[in-house]
């Protein structure tokens, strides 16, 4: 069986061809949220309704990063290189500092508590910006269920601390990425998973003090839903989908799909070249060597 699905010829360089799609761990019950520590040696993601952040490494496999995790979902590194989290569970995203200390770094916006921050990710300049759909607060097995008290939206913290709206016209705000140069916002809405409203991924001019204009349509994925996206060095932004891993080009067009034989949910680069990429599906991870690497910050 082929692990890859070609669609555009110039795919067949972005994969390689002996390469296998891994099943690195399984058992879990709904996985997202990978993040890869280059320093530590280590993968960590979240195994949400289990309440717990999983560590990953090729030496000793799974144990536990944190349990409780407060129902974190998506985790990313500051350019610190400390770990930053959403939290479904208290409603917040937080930052793990070097010494283990956790600091909230969002809870409310203009006194209200956020829905149940999803993604996130932070710019070179230091702000961070995170989705903020209603999943964590549906039911009670992401989270504990509650009321909506905030739009779904995108926000972006300041360096000094201050959240700001920046992507407002979404159902359900989910997985978000840079283009290399950050001059393009990407972001993923997943109204679909409940209704028959957007499973699209939006494109939005980035200026470097974080301005958004020129918000687009960029890409519908199918099947499934655009949950996870990351970029990598060369522009083409991938995407979790319920068959795999979608490959889009800048200009929007499907390269390829990494075959995955479980609904994808997040994804994101590691290993020592940042060409592996790591899957969290359903009840399992993943792992397939690409020919790409994933956005090199300096
Ligand atoms: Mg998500």
């Amino acid at each position: 069986m082929s692990f890859f699905e070609i669609v555009d010829p110039e795919f067949g360089r972005f994969v390689i061809g002996n390469a296998p799609v891994k099943k690195l761990a399984t058992g879990f019950d709904w996985v997202e949220g990978p993040v890869w520590f280059g320093d530590a040696g280590c993968l960590l993601f979240s195994d949400i309704p289990n309440n717990r952040i999983l560590r990953w490494t090729p030496e000793v496999g799974i144990t536990t990063y944190r349990d409780p995790s407060n129902y974190a979902n998506g985790h990313t590194r500051d350019r610190q290189g400390r770990l930053v989290s959403c939290e479904h569970g208290t409603r917040r995203v937080t930052r793990t500092e070097l010494d283990g200390r956790i600091t909230v770094i969002a809870d409310n916006y203009q006194g209200k508590p956020l829905n149940s921050p999803n993604d996130v990710v932070v710019k070179s300049d230091g702000t961070i910006w995170f989705s903020d759909p209603h999943y964590g607060i549906m039911t009670n097995y992401e989270g504990f269920a509650a009321k909506e008290e905030n739009a779904r939206v995108v926000y972006r913290v300041s360096t000094d601390g201050t959240l700001t709206q920046m992507v407002t016209d979404m159902q359900c705000p989910n997985g978000l990425a840079f283009s290399p140069d950050e001059s393009i916002l990407y972001v993923a809405d997943t109204g679909r998973m409940h209704s028959d409203d957007p499973q699209h991924i939006r494109a939005y001019d980035c200026a470097p003090d974080g301005t958004l204009s020129n918000g687009r349509h960029f890409h519908t994925i199918s099947p499934g839903c655009a949950d996870g996206i990351r970029v990598d060095s060369d522009g083409n932004v991938w995407s979790s989908a319920a068959d795999g891993v979608h490959c889009i080009a800048p200009g929007g067009h499907l390269m390829g799909k990494v075959l995955v034989p479980e609904l994808v949910s997040n994804i994101c680069f590691g290993g020592r070249a940042k060409h592996e990429l790591y899957i969290t599906a359903t009840t399992s991870l993943y792992r397939v060597t690409l020919n790409r690497r994933g956005v090199q910050r300096p």
